[in-house]
């Protein structure tokens, strides 16, 4: 018999919990990855997330190879690979991390049953986070919906043990041996190979030493560009912590923001949908598509929000203070639902991931946990005067604008300000 590992978001061999206690069992261990249909029949054939998914399962094809072994890589819904792979092997444990998103779960819960309907037991490990679901509360054990508290809490919470890395190499000697078979191609699934170009997975002493000054000027490499690293799992979150931890908690402080959104995600699916504040529920949008297809494309007429989107649109990036500004904007300025900027953000962002995301999204339209009070409205000028003083990042992004002339703004500040108020007001009534 053997055990099975199944690789989601966590593509790494190094330090990652569900693999190594799958090592340390008794019987050798298959590694399987699976490209799962339902998720990537909604993506378009040439999105870079699943380039770059292809590529760093090949890196750990080429590593398993020296092992004398290879990973298992299916493409279909999970519920069929599984249905297969129980007839056509001899498992007794799936071993797996957890992953707290709504669809995620329910798979899990699916392929769960499958199998104990076959006796296999199916074995899942906290690896994505620190500290999950529950293990951070209130002390009437209730989910904290306020950051700060909830920060607090958990830096009481956590011990070194949640920081510690767990040397899987040792035990790589414990695959399920078997012949070296490449990974499928792209196009075999129906992708193309993107020719975006990734950040580096190494976080540097520099980057951590100077991100406290340096973190929200948008025309700087002040941020650490660990989050589509952190997202499909190609850096330990655990490795990554203990850095921050020694040299700079304002970078920890980040981390702990990221908890924080999955903790809500899991306890409060609903906000993949509804405002967590329902109370803004009755917000009448205005939700103009002419006006969203400006704010897309960057022709909003607002130097550092059409930055912002040039930036996405070019790189699959765009830097947190950006992504402050251009949220507001489009859901204040515009009033145009949270919901189509966060699909568009989806979309787009290589670091996407649901749980930030959504809060991102839902803290910029004062609707989420611990959000923006809906007074408060960026004022993308000032704004930008303070972040960008020398206009070094919407030059970079706008170069019409070193001519001088740009085009005229979409709506003006004061007015769009005044009229988010009422609406937010009128909802609340
Ligand atoms: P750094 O500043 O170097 O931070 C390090 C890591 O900490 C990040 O990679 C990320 O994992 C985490 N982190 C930092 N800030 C936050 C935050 N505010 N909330 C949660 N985690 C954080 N982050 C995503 O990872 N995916 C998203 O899809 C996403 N969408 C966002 C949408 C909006 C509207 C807003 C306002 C923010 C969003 N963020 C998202 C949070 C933040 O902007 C990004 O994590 C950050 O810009 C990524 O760049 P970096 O890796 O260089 O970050």
């Amino acid at each position: 018999a053997i055990n099975v590992f199944w690789f989601r978001r966590d593509l790494r061999l190094d330090d990652n919990r569900g693999l190594y206690y799958a090592l340390k069992d008794n019987a050798p261990v298959l590694l399987l990855f699976i490209f799962d249909k339902n998720i990537l029949d909604d993506l378009p054939k040439d999105d870079p997330r699943v380039t770059f998914i292809h590529e760093q399962i090949t890196v750990i094809n080429q590593a398993l190879q020296q092992k004398n072994t290879s990973l298992v890589v299916k493409y279909g819904t999970p519920d069929a690979v599984w249905n297969t792979l129980i007839k056509t092997h001899n498992i007794q444990k799936v071993y797996t991390n957890h992953d707290y998103e709504p669809y995620a779960r329910k798979r899990d819960q699916s392929i769960a049953d499958l199998l104990k309907n076959s006796n296999i037991d199916f074995i899942t490990f906290k690896d994505q986070v620190l500290l999950e679901r529950s293990e951070v509360t209130k002390e009437n054990g209730e989910p904290y919906v306020v950051f700060t508290p909830y920060s607090k809490q958990w830096l009481k919470v956590i011990s070194s043990k949640d920081y510690e890395s767990l040397p899987s190499a040792l035990l790589f000697e414990n695959f399920v041996k078997q012949p070296f078979k490449p990974i499928i191609n792209l196009d075999e699934i129906g992708f193309e190979h993107s020719k975006h170009s990734y950040p580096p997975s190494e976080l540097s002493d520099t980057t951590l030493a100077h991100y406290k000054q340096e973190r929200d000027y948008p025309a700087r490499q002040g941020t650490s560009r660990m989050g589509i690293h952190l997202r499909f799992g190609t850096v330990s979150i655990r490795k990554i912590a203990t850095a921050a931890k020694e040299k700079s908690s304002t970078f920890l402080n980040e981390l702990i923001w990221r908890e924080f959104y999955q903790m809500i995600l899991w306890h409060f699916p609903r906000v993949v949908s509804e405002n967590f504040q329902t109370k803004y529920n009755n917000l009448k949008w205005r939700n103009n598509e002419k006006e969203f297809e400006a704010w897309c494309k960057g022709q909003t007429g607002y130097p550092v929000v059409d930055a912002g989107l040039r930036q996405l649109n070019a790189t699959g990036y765009m830097h947190n203070r950006v992504r402050m500004i251009t949220a507001s904007f489009l859901t204040k300025h515009l009033l145009i639902d949270w919901r189509w900027g966060e699909a568009y953000f989806a979309e787009k962002l290589l670091d996407y991931e649901l749980a930030s995301n959504n809060g991102g999204w839902q803290w910029a339209a004062g609707t989420g946990v611990d959000a923006a009070p809906y007074f408060r409205v960026f004022n993308p000028e000032l704004q930008a005067q303070k972040f960008d003083p020398k206009q070094e990042y919407v030059k970079k992004w706008i170069p019409e604008l070193t001519e001088g002339k740009y085009t005229k703004p979409i709506i003006d500040h004061k007015k769009a300000r005044e009229r988010a108020i009422k609406a937010y007001k009128m909802a609340l009534e």
